[in-house]
């Protein structure tokens, strides 16, 4: 049997305190959700990073973004494999279940996942070249962004041109995705890459015509 605990004391008091407010406010509202189901208009694949907090900064409710998140806010190519796909998973079911009209790349600043990249591209980190590292794997999908970062950019300066360049780099694996292709080049669907600033609450938006990130 896997062992488990009761939930630690803090997170249950915050849980009775959102079911007696927020949830007991708005009852039947959540009973109409359960019963109709979701309906997000917006699928949004940011990072882990517990900084980044999506529903606060675009206001959510329930209902309206879905959201997933992995290391680095990354999108691999399109690979029926047969094998285990998180990402991909919730990319097929958000274009073609859920049908949303949106799908919003958000990467941000001072990512752990894009730094471990840079190390590992940069011979720093042998441990993520390991094969048997599901991190240094998952971290590969960027490698093509490392490789296109200018020469001479080093420092801090290079891995926020790396973050960017995750945006990027999903934005391009998105596209190859067949039902997400097709559902932008019929106009159900448009990309979105956006790059947060944690600590200035910046949002910059890739702008496809200009080639460049803009301040939102
Ligand atoms: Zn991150």
């Amino acid at each position: 049997m896997t062992p488990t605990r009761p939930l630690p004391t803090y997170l249950a008091r915050r849980y009775h305190g959102w079911k007696a407010t927020t949830h007991r406010e708005n009852e039947a509202w959540y009973r109409r959700l359960a019963e109709e189901g979701q309906r997000p208009r917006e699928m949004i694949i940011t990072c882990c990073d517990s900084r980044v907090h999506v529903t606060s900064m675009f206001g959510s409710d329930s209902d309206e973004l879905f959201i997933h998140r992995n290391i680095a806010a990354l999108v691999p190519r399109f690979g029926p494999d047969g094998k285990h796909h998180a990402t991909s998973s919730a990319i097929e079911y958000a274009v073609t279940s859920l049908r949303v009209s949106h799908v919003i790349v958000l990467g941000h600043s001072f990512c752990g996942g894009v730094r471990s990249c840079y190390d590992m591209c940069a011979g720093h980190a042998p441990e993520l070249e390991e094969k048997s590292s599901f991190v240094g794997r998952w971290l590969d999908i960027l490698r093509p962004g490392y490789d296109s970062l200018p020469e001479g950019l080093s420092g801090d300066a290079a891995l926020r041109a790396l973050e960017r360049q995750a945006v990027l780099v999903s934005l391009e694996n998105l596209m190859s995705f067949p039902m997400v292709r097709g559902a932008v080049e019929e106009g159900a669907v448009t990309l979105h890459g956006l790059w947060a600033d944690i600590a200035g609450g910046g949002l910059e938006s890739y702008d496809s015509d200009q080639l460049r990130f803009v301040p939102v």
